[in-house]
This record gives C-alpha cells, sequence and structure tokens, in this order.
C-alpha cells in the first residue's frame, strides 16, 4: 500500500532511520564554491537565484572526552533550527563540527587510567604517555559528535576538524611564530595560579573560588635594634591566612604616613623560625585601617605581594615545589606538605611566643577547575602574550562606528557590556602550561649561548650561535590558544590548501617530519583561498555564557589580528568589519530543572539529553527547548512538557494517516492529488470554501511570524505558532470542516472532493516543511510517505521553507473576508456547544436552536447552516436577523466586529425520576458526611494550630465546594416531580 505509515508513532524506530540515513548521504555538506559570485555574504536573504548568502556557523568544539548534556543539547537544538531554516530558504549553509584535545581534561584522564594500570604518566615518559592518549582518543574521543549525530544536528561531517590536525597545529604554529616575531611574545617570571596537582599553571579563568570557614593567625615579627643583628624587643604584627608562606618573607610593607610606625622608618625585622634579616618598606598600596596596618610580603606567593616586590626590588624567594611541598628554602619546614607545614609552623610560633592571636575567618579560597584543587599562587617562568594591541581591535569591533554599525552584534545585548568591561581591563595572557597533551610550544633552548630560536620547522641549530645544544620548550600551550584560532584555522589559514606544507606536532605513531623541511622558514604560500573567502566571517556563534572570556573573546582577538593581514579578494586591504571572526553572538541561557535549580551532579538533579530522547523521542525533546528558548531566560526543563509534545507528535502522526486514508480512497474512485499543489483555479478565488481561504490564510501569516521570531531568536514564539497553527487551526477547524467534504460514495461529486482533498494535501505538506527544523525526523518520515518515497528532494531539509507570499489587493481582501467568516463560524459553533453543555444535552443527541444575529454575521451563518448543524449536532437551526436599533441589547465585546448574535437551544430533558431521586439522596448523604469531617477538623484548635497555613486554606475551600453542592443536590432533589 503507498503512503505507508505503522499505526502508532514511535520516535526511536524512525529516528535512527533518518539520522543515519541524513549521514551516510552526506546531506549537509558544504563544497567549497567555485565561483565568487556563487556566494555573497553578509546577512540579507538572497535577492536573486545567483546570489546566495552565506550562512556560518562554528560548532563551540566540544571537549574530546565530553560527553553530551542537556546544555550542549540546547545549544544545538537552537543552532540546528537556524541552520534547517536559513537552509530551507535558500541560503549557503555551513555548520561545522569538530572537537577539542582539551588538554588538562584529557591528560588527567589517562592520567587516571595509567595509574590504574599501576604505573605512572612520569615512568612512561613523554612520549609514550602522549602515544597513550593518542591512541585514547582513537577509542574513545568525541563520543558527543556521535551523539550529535544521532540527535541528527545537520553539520558537515566532511569538515569535521580535530584542534590537533595537522592542517591546525600548523597554523597554530604560525600564530606563536608570527606573534613573537612582532613582539606580543615573551617569557618571564610572573605569579601564575598553580595547581599543585596537575602540576600546571592554569588561567584566572580556570580558578573557581568557594568559601571556606579559616583562620586568620597573627604574627610578632621582631624589630631588629639600630646596631643591626640584636633585637630591639619591639615588634610588629602582621596578619596571614598561609602562614606558611612566611617561610618566603622578604619584607613588611607599612603606609608610609601611619603615625604607629614613624619611629620605624628604615629599621629591619627578624623573620621568626627562618632568621632572614627583612626591611621594613614604605608603600601608600597598604592601608592603614586594615588589620595592623602592617604587611608581610611574599613576592614568591601572592600576586599583590609579586608587584610590591618589582616596586621596592625584594628578592622572590620560592618556598614550594610543583607539588606544593616545602623545597629547601622553608628550612626545617622542607619536605613537608603545605598543610602540614602550616600546623607545625603555627605550633612553633605558638611555642616561642610569637603568635599574637588566632582569628575565626571567611576565605575566599581559589580550586582548580579541572580536580578542584587548592590552588597556590606561585612565581615561575611562563609564555606570556601582549595582549593590549590585540585587546584594542577587539573593542573596536563591539562598539559603534563612525556610522554608528557594530562589526559584532551581541544578543542579548547585555553580554556586550561584560565583554567590555573584560577586555579593557585585561591582563597579559599566560599561555603556557605545564602538561605533555598539547601543542608544544615551538621554542628552542640554546645551552651554548642561552638564547631562544622560535621557528616555523623545528630547527637544528641555534639562530643566534649557530650551535647543536638546543632543547625544546618542553611546556605546551593553554587549549583555548588553538580554539582562539579556529575561526581562521577551519578555512585553511595559513597556507590555504598549500602542498608545501611541513608535517609537524604529530602522534609519535606517525613518521616524524621530513628533513627536507627542515630550515625552511618561510611561511607557505597559499593556493586556494574559496573557503575563506566564501565563509569569512561566519555569521554567527551560538553559544554559552561560560566561554565568553575563554573562547569567545580569545577568537575575537585571534581572528581580526590574522584575518586582517588577509587582503580581499581583489587585494585591497581587509577592514575591520570583514576581519571579525564572526558578525553576531548569540549567548544562550542555561536548562535549569523543573523548579529552576541549577542542574548538578552533586544535587542530583541531572537530566541526561540520551535517556529522555529515549523515552519521548528527539523530536518532542528538541520541541520542548525551543517552545521556553528566547534570549536572556533560562529554561527550567519540564518532562511533563515533553510528554504533551509527544502528543504533539502523535497528532501529527494520526493527522497524516487519516490524509492517507483519504487519498486512498480518492485512489480507489479514481480521483488523483498531486501533492504540493492546490486543483482550484486562482481565478475564483472567493468562491473558494470559506475554511480553504482561511487555512491558506492562517498558513500564510503563520510562515511570516515563524520567519519573523526566528530572525529574533524567539525560538519560543516560532514553537508555539507552529504548535497553535497545527493544533487549534489545522485540526481543531480545518479538518472537521473538510471532513464534509470528502466524499467517496458512487454519487459524489469527485471533482469536489479531489479539490477539497488537493488542497487539505498542500496545507499538510507545507506544514511538515513549515515544523521540520523544529521535528526534523518526524517531518521527514511522513513526508516521505506523503511522496510515496518519491520525493522531490533527497530529505524535506532540503526543500523550500514556507515563505510569506503577499497576496494580491484583491485577493487580501478575500482573504480578509474569510478569516472574518471563520471567526464568526467558530464562535457560533463554540456558543451552540457551550449551550447544550449548560444544558447537559447528551452528546449524540440533536436539538432545535434558534439564533438571532445582525449583518454580516447572520449572513455567514445562514451561508453555512449545514456545517454549523454537523458540528453543533441541531437538527433544525433557524436564523432571526434582528435590526441595528437591537444592537445594543448585546453588550458582549466580543461579538462587536461579527455583530452581536443571540442563541436560544431548545432542549427538554427526559430524565427517570425514581433514578434521579436514588441519585440526589446518595449525594446528598455524601456531601453531608464531607461536610462534617471537615467542619470537625476546622474545629480542632490542635490541628490549626499546627497545620501549615496552606492545608487549612485548602480544606476551608473544600468545605466551601461541599456546601454549595450539597445545597445544589437539595435544591434539586426538591424540585424533582412526584413519581
Ligand atoms: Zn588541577
Ligand atoms: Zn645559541
Amino acid at each position: 500500500m503507498p503512503h505507508d505509515l505503522p499505526k502508532a508513532y514511535d520516535p526511536t524506530a524512525i529516528e535512527d532511520r533518518w539520522a543515519e540515513y541524513w549521514v551516510r548521504e552526506n546531506l549537509f555538506a558544504q563544497p567549497t564554491p567555485e565561483t565568487k559570485s556563487e556566494t555573497s555574504k553578509g546577512r540579507e536573504a538572497p535577492s536573486g537565484p545567483d546570489a546566495q548568502s552565506a550562512f556560518t556557523i562554528l560548532l563551540p568544539p566540544p571537549n574530546v572526552t565530553g560527553n553530551l548534556h542537556m546544555g550542549h543539547m540546547f545549544e544545538h537544538a537552537e543552532s540546528d533550527i537556524l541552520i534547517r531554516w536559513r537552509r530551507m530558504r535558500g541560503d549557503r549553509v555551513l555548520w561545522i563540527p569538530g572537537t577539542d584535545h582539551a588538554g588538562i581534561a584529557t591528560q588527567m584522564l589517562v592520567e587516571r587510567q595509567v595509574v590504574s594500570e599501576g604505573t605512572t604518566r612520569q615512568q612512561l615518559g613523554r612520549e609514550a604517555f602522549v602515544a597513550r592518549v593518542w591512541q585514547w582518543r582513537e577509542l574513545y574521543g568525541g563520543n558527543i559528535l556521535k551523539q550529535m549525530k544521532r540527535l541528527g544536528a545537520s553539520v558537515d561531517w566532511q569538515r569535521e576538524y580535530f584542534t590537533m590536525d595537522d592542517n591546525l597545529s600548523i597554523a597554530v604554529r604560525e600564530a606563536f611564530v608570527r606573534l613573537y616575531e612582532q613582539g606580543l611574545i615573551y617569557r618571564g617570571a610572573y605569579i601564575v595560579n598553580w595547581c599543585p596537582r596537575c602540576q600546571t599553571a592554569i588561567s584566572d579563568l580556570e580558578v573557581v573560588y568557594d568559601e571556606h570557614k579559616g583562620h586568620l593567625w597573627e604574627i610578632r615579627y621582631p624589630v631588629l635594634g639600630p646596631a643591626g643583628g640584636s633585637l630591639s624587643g619591639e615588634f610588629i604584627t602582621v596578619a596571614t591566612t598561609r602562614p606558611e608562606t612566611m617561610l618566603g618573607d622578604t619584607a613588611v610593607a607599612i603606609h608610609p604616613e601611619d603615625e604607629r610606625y614613624l619611629h620605624l622608618h628604615g629599621k629591619k625585622l627578624r623573620l621568626p623560625l627562618i632568621g632572614r634579616e627583612i626591611p621594613i618598606i614604605l608603600d601608600d598600596w597598604v592601608s592603614r585601617e586594615f588589620g595592623t596596618g602592617a604587611v608581610k610580603v611574599t613576592p614568591a606567593h601572592d600576586p599583590n605581594d609579586f608587584a610590591l616586590g618589582q616596586r621596592h626590588h625584594l628578592p622572590s624567594i620560592n618556598v614550594m615545589d610543583e607539588t606544593a611541598l616545602i623545597n629547601n628554602e622553608g628550612g626545617a619546614y622542607a619536605g613537608l606538605d603545605r598543610y602540614v607545614a602550616r600546623k607545625r609552623i603555627v605550633a612553633d610560633l605558638e611555642e616561642q611566643r610569637l603568635l599574637a592571636g588566632v582569628k575565626d575567618h571567611i576565605n575566599n579560597i581559589g580550586h582548580c577547575d579541572r580536580c578542584r584543587t587548592v590552588v597556590e599562587p606561585r612565581l615561575s617562568t611562563q609564555w606570556f602574550v601582549k595582549i593590549k594591541p590585540l585587546a584594542e581591535k577587539a573593542i573596536a569591533a563591539v562598539k559603534p562606528d563612525a556610522e554608528g554599525k557594530k562589526a559584532i552584534q551581541f544578543t542579548p545585548e547585555q553580554y556586550e557590556k561584560t565583554y567590555l568591561n573584560w577586555m579593557e581591563n585585561i591582563y597579559d595572557w599566560c599561555i603556557s602550561r605545564q602538561l605533555w597533551w598539547g601543542h608544544r610550544i615551538p621554542a628552542w633552548h640554546c645551552a651554548t649561548c642561552g638564547k631562544i630560536t622560535v621557528a616555523r620547522v623545528d630547527p637544528t641549530a641555534c639562530a643566534h650561535c649557530g650551535s647543536a645544544q638546543i632543547t625544546q620548550e618542553t611546556d605546551v600551550l593553554d587549549t583555548w590558544f588553538s580554539s582562539g584560532l579556529l575561526p581562521v584555522s577551519v578555512f585553511g589559514w595559513p597556507n590555504f590548501g598549500a602542498t608545501n606544507v611541513p608535517q609537524i606536532l604529530r602522534a609519535p605513531s606517525i613518521p616524524l617530519p621530513s628533513a627536507e623541511w627542515v630550515g625552511d622558514h618561510e611561511p607557505p604560500q597559499p593556493t586556494n583561498r574559496a573557503d575563506f573567502d566564501a565563509f569569512y566571517p561566519t555569521s554567527l556563534l551560538v553559544t554559552g555564557f561560560d566561554i565568553l572570556f575563554f573562547w569567545v573573546a580569545r577568537m575575537i582577538m585571534l581572528g581580526i589580528w590574522f584575518a586582517q593581514d588577509i587582503p580581499e579578494e581583489d587585494g585591497s586591504p581587509r577592514t575591520l568589519a570583514e576581519s571579525v571572526p564572526f558578525r553576531e553572538v548569540y549567548i544562550h541561557a542555561l536548562v535549569r530543572d523543573a523548579n529552576r535549580e541549577k542542574m548538578s551532579k552533586t544535587k542530583g538533579n541531572v537530566i541526561d539529553p540520551i535517556e529522555i530522547v529515549k523515552t519521548y523521542g528527539t523530536d518532542a525533546v528538541r520541541f520542548t527547548l525551543a517552545s521556553m528558548a528566547s534570549p536572556g531566560t533560562d529554561i527550567a526543563f519540564n518532562i511533563a512538557r515533553t510528554e504533551g509534545y509527544r502528543a504533539f507528535a502523535n497528532k501529527i502522526w494520526n493527522a497524516a494517516r487519516f490524509l492517507f486514508q483519504n487519498l486512498e480512497k480518492a485512489n480507489e474512485i479514481g480521483v488523483r492529488v498531486s501533492v504540493g499543489t492546490i486543483s482550484r483555479s486562482a481565478f475564483l478565488l472567493n468562491e473558494w470554501p470559506t475554511e480553504e481561504l482561511w487555512i491558506l490564510s492562517r498558513l500564510n501569516r503563520t510562515a511570516h511570524d515563524v520567519s519573523l521570531a526566528l530572525d529574533r531568536y524567539r525560538f519560543d514564539d516560532a514553537a508555539n505558532l507552529i504548535y497553535q497553527f497545527f493544533w487549534s487551526e489545522f485540526c481543531d477547524w480545518y479538518l472537521e470542516f473538510v471532513k464534509f467534504r470528502l466524499d467517496f460514495n458512487e454519487t459524489a461529486n469527485k471533482n469536489a472532493t479531489g479539490e477539497a482533498l488537493a488542497t487539505l494535501t498542500y496545507v499538510f505538506e507545507s506544514f511538515l516543511r513549515l515544523l521540520s527544523p523544529f521535528m526534523p525526523f518526524i517531518s521527514e518520515e511522513i513526508w516521505h510517505s506523503l511522496y510515496d518515497n518519491e520525493p522531490p528532494r533527497k530529505s524535506i531539509a532540503l526543500a523550500v521553507y514556507p515563505l510569506y507570499v503577499q497576496p494580491a489587493e484583491f485577493d487580501q481582501i478575500t482573504f480578509n473576508s474569510a478569516e472574518a467568516a471563520m471567526q464568526i463560524l467558530q464562535r457560533t459553533i463554540i456558543a451552540l456547544r457551550a449551550r447544550r453543555k449548560e444544558l447537559d444535552v447528551d452528546e449524540k443527541s440533536l436539538v432545535n436552536a434558534k439564533i438571532t444575529a445582525g449583518t454580516p454575521a447572520a449572513g455567514v451563518i445562514k451561508k453555512h447552516l449545514s456545517i454549523i448543524k454537523k458540528l453543533a449536532k441541531i437538527d433544525d437551526l433557524e436564523i432571526v436577523f434582528f435590526s441595528e436599533r437591537e444592537r445594543g441589547k448585546f453588550a458582549d465585546l466580543a461579538w462587536q466586529s461579527a455583530g452581536p448574535i443571540d442563541l436560544f437551544v431548545e432542549h427538554e430533558k427526559q430524565i427517570d425520576v425514581p433514578a434521579e431521586r436514588d441519585r440526589l439522596t446518595k449525594d446528598i448523604a455524601k456531601y453531608e458526611k464531607g461536610l462534617a469531617a471537615a467542619e470537625r477538623q476546622l474545629g480542632n484548635e490542635g490541628f490549626l494550630a499546627k497545620a501549615p497555613a496552606h492545608i487549612v486554606e485548602g480544606l476551608k475551600k473544600q468545605e466551601a465546594e461541599t456546601r454549595l453542592l450539597l445545597d445544589k443536590a437539595r435544591a434539586a432533589l426538591e424540585a424533582l416531580p412526584p413519581n
């Protein structure tokens, strides 16, 4: 049988199949455009058949270690809806997927695995360990992309990348070398956030702060006498939350005008426990009001102290090793863990009567975002990007230019301020990490002259003295350095498809670079820029707030910096607006649980998207997310809504089956309907049935409003419009009306049936296309079936999205009057049904009714008498026109536009008096019992004192309702005629 659909809608049965089909057929691949005229960049819709506007989204690359969570699914659903909608509108759409090598996260994971096998990363050695990580990645990495495939994300899988791919690694190296040559990369000693577990520097953004109950220890430092060496008997008291850092103190600072200490200017102190002589220094930075006004200075373990140390040329003494054990600088405490040392130091100070006091103190303690270890500010030698020149351009890109245009637009707009505030107060970016997994820094240290050689291709000799005694830097680059380059590197920068590219940074299992590249210091020559020219700048970035600084800001800085040097196709210099990595940034909201709580593993309220997809289907989950998504509003994810949208999908399925059955019946009597065309003459528009004109007009308006909503990222409005159109207009009214014209009897007018069925098919097919970006699976399944598996395109996703068509002026009048007429009919039918219900008329019984109405309502009703009678179950319907003078009697404003209507439904109910008496007597007994129980409880003082207010309120309400029911039942009993 053609138009075959199983009886029951089962999402799992159809979704796997289509997901697999989309990938296998490469339906969403976007080839490199061949000629320039094929693409015009910008936000406008295509203006002609030749001009296709590119719409490009770069997927925020998930960590290679990651699994899909609700936040991803939400982000991907929003992106996919926009991408599918744009594709169907005819844009040249490209959505690029990939994964991030995630330096710390991946290294930690494999480290744990190695430890569980009884060995360690250090025992394995760098090369073997990195090989293990590659192996892990081959076997388990990128699970999230597999999940995305199953969920039908319409990305171009042929362009999938990994941030450690050869071509992307070349981009990383080129960027590093170029910044170094431009004097924007330097190496220096600096206080960094050090994770003693990961044994690497981490960025400020990777430190999470928690409040902890701790202590503030007050320590007395003895003042030395004028002769030096001997104690004066006086003390200065300093306070600290980390007493172990005192081992590295090199001064105590006071405010120069602090009167308490004027007599101590120029004096020295003896550092307790260590015995080192340290100076008292004067600095305006010290707050006189805070504590004792004297501050211990540990330049190697505190960022503020480091700055003080720089100003006063103090030595920096690092007292801890990479694992936060006290090192040899710590004297007697050497070899102790920092917290063990803390206890000992406090005890020893107390014993020496140098502990002035201990106070409770709430500390804001920084933890490593990856492993939760307490971060130690620590002095170490790192690589930095001098960021100001890059930040200046990144600021200019977001601020309005002379014409008031912004090169990058943020939605919601509030994030623009957050971004600018961060960018304007930016610090140099520490880009080195003491890890093994990542892009190794392309710098070589010379053992002979001590200088550094930075090179595009691995050098064999020092560039300064020619010595062969060079060794490569052991640090790797911050993961965000490579992901910040993605907008240019995914399109082939810097070599744009050149073949003379050295192979660098590879898995050790892959052959190492061949000798011929050694010594080549020239960047590869560009050969193919078509992708870059077509798709850069990308159109939109859809991402979460959590990576605004990590990633979005870095992409803007690096994207502009490197793209600005790439001239336009015609050779002219590239403007700022054309250098930015994307024209718009849409920051999506968070998905919270049904009670608006943030999902977290510790709270146990995490919803696994894969699990609920198994139960309700991807389509229903996507629709749930879309129906609640609007800029700046968090989503309270509620399974009940997903159940509702599962029912919505089911209703669509059943409507399709209804349509298919009718197409079959039509086929049997020789009526052929071709999908996608209306078989009525447009010249006779005003003779078309009202419901057809109405549904076509509603479809047209819905198409208009949905596109408008998506343009504004109002996914919620768009989804709700589609839902309303189908449920309330298509099913509740149009189908109900049209059913009566689908007549397949021998005596039927075949032509009329065919015409009605053709319009029904046309509207339903259009609805499927309207729905497709939101529910891609069910729409695909039904669409193929509707075309008997020979659809005009390989996928509904490649069909054209229903677009608003402005009707001709005269036609518009016809459509408007059809909409007005339909409104009158809907109101009349609803009112008649309501009246029947009030009179308690049996659902199947026919009744007589009389309608008094003015113009134009009476005319419309008269014209549609037969359908009203069918839908409201009326036997005889009398219509009485009333005059304008009577209008005033009808105050109901809702009827004003259509003209007032008065309804009268004749109904005399036949009842079985003894049975009714029986029923009412039973009801009365039941109500009396309930009432007595409620009164008893409300009279109980003990209960009232203890019960929560809402329980008492509920009980009172229940009591009042029961009383009302009781009164009604008693009255009804009294009104019954005698037997
Ligand atoms: Zn860590
Ligand atoms: Zn040298």
